[in-house]
């Protein structure tokens, strides 16, 4: 059977792929290995000028690598743009960052004690379909900055992107088996290096449920495991909080890459003092997003990634909704911005849509707010909007999620910790956090005894 890539924008064949089995895993496990005692032997400097000259060949090929990523995923190709921009900084950024994570001294008696940051060996990155290329390279920077060697398996659906880096990496000069590509299914290739012995760590990003089963199965090696998973996180409005400034910029909060964002703030949350108002301009605003063709330099947002996910988006929809918005009819997996009032008891505030439909959930004062937010499984991001810095504070404190931005909707910078707290996850990646998740600290002790 081959693997059958489709463009979700017109469903026509993009490419068809030979599909990897358990074989080819434990090939690319077996070149890993046989790769790392090199790998990690590289002097630092060294290492960080081939993951710099590899930053550099994004940046050559960035239009390139944007019209594969729009055309596989359905991206508006401007957003998909950014996207390769962040891959070569999050490159730059652990090329800089290979001689500043390093041990510590400790006083002890009667010798020398130091710490020593040691990489873990072959590791297995796991990735989705959403951010294809940006998700990996989050998890590629910290695992080769810290020497080790690395097996990434893309999603079925979108796995060029990762295929033609591959390619870049070995033009950058990092040697073979350094940096494989295996694409084939999940339930096959992925269950493979999470159980294969000599994978010494797995980085994830997926459904919480697959994360789940990802936890489940290392246990067996006991296995490291960073689990980015699902998320459905608040967007919480205060009446006080510049409200056209916040109904602008909701849409994109939720609607950006199609909604299928586990950062997207699918629960708009608006104190019923501003509702009214808030809404009038939400929905003003949501009717202005442009919906359309991915190639298209104005396009806002472009199609689901296949008609299986977009049957499941369509089942969250099944009343009235505050608005519709519209989207292409005939080829395409198209699905419309859609703004529907709800309850956090309604399906569609309790599970993650992974699609263009915001839930919007009025509330009553602060404590409501904060009750309202943190009624989830999840925990991954959120935004509060108020012109009161000291509740701003308060409530960011009493989210339990892991990133939020105040009177902003953005979550994801190079330098600074992303990751989720209850069934979203634990690990951080980028900033400096991401290398503790790459490398683990040996304790030597050194006795100065005569
Ligand atoms: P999955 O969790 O199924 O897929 C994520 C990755 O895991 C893919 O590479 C997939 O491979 C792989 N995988 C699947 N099964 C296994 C397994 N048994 N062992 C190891 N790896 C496996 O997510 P989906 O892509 O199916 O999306 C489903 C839902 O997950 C979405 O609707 C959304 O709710 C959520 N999701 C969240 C993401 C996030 O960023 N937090 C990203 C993507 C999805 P393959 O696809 O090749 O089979």
């Amino acid at each position: 059977m081959s693997l059958t890539v489709l463009n979700p924008a017109t469903e026509d064949v993009i490419a068809e792929l030979e599909p990897a089995g358990a074989e080819e895993t434990d090939a690319a496990v077996a070149r890993a290995l046989a790769a790392y005692p090199a790998w990690r032997a590289v002097a630092p400097g060294d290492r960080a000028r081939l993951l710099r000259r590899l930053a550099t060949l994004v940046e050559d090929h960035a239009e390139e690598l944007a019209r594969i990523e729009s055309r596989n995923v359905g991206k508006p190709i401007s957003g998909a743009r950014g996207e390769v921009g962040m891959i070569a900084d999050v490159f730059h950024f652990y090329a800089g960052a290979v001689d500043k994570h390093h041990g510590q001294t400790i006083p002890v008696a009667g010798g020398v004690d130091f710490t020593f940051r040691e990489p873990l060996g072959v590791v297995g990155l796991i990735v989705p379909w959403n951010f294809p290329l940006n998700i990996a390279s989050w998890k590629l920077g910290p695992a080769l900055a810290c020497g080790n060697t690395v097996v990434l398996k893309p999603a079925e659906l979108t796995p060029l992107s990762a295929l033609r880096l591959a390619e870049l990496a070995l033009e950058a000069g990092i040697p073979e088996g350094v940096l494989d590509v295996v694409a084939g299914p999940g339930r096959i290739v992925g269950q493979r290096l999470v159980e294969h012995p000599d994978v010494a760590k797995i980085g994830f990003t997926g459904s919480t449920e697959v994360g789940r089963s990802v936890m489940e199965g290392a246990a067996g090696t006991i296995k490291r495991v960073t689990l980015e998973l699902g998320g459905k996180s608040a967007n919480v409005v205060f009446a006080d909080a510049d409200l056209e400034r916040a109904a602008a910029a909701a849409p994109y909060a939720v609607f950006d890459n199609a909604g299928q964002d586990c950062c997207a703030r699918s629960r708009i949350l608006v104190e019923r003092s501003g509702y009214d108002r808030f809404v009038d301009a939400l929905v003003t605003a949501t009717r202005n997003v442009k919906v359309g063709d991915p190639a298209s330099e104005d396009t806002e947002m472009g199609p689901l990634i296949s008609a299986e996910h977009r049957a499941k988006v369509a089942s969250y929809v099944d009343g009235a909704t505050l608005f519709t918005g519209d989207a292409p009819e005939g080829r395409g997996f198209y699905f419309p911005c859609t703004l529907v009032e709800a309850t956090n008891d309604d399906r569609v505030a309790r599970e993650e849509v992974f699609g263009p439909v915001a839930a919007v959930i009025p509330f009553d004062d602060e404590a409501d707010a904060v009750r309202i937010a943190n009624d989830t499984p999840y925990g991954l991001s959120g935004s509060i909007w108020t012109r009161d810095g000291a509740r701003a504070l308060r409530v960011a404190r009493a989210l339990e999620t892991g990133v939020i931005s105040i009177n902003s909707n953005s979550s994801v910078r190079v330098a600074t910790p992303f990751g989720g707290f209850k069934q979203s996850g634990f690990g951080r990646e980028l900033g400096l956090n991401a290398l503790d998740g790459y490398s683990e600290v040996k304790n030597v002790f050194y006795s100065t005894a005569s």
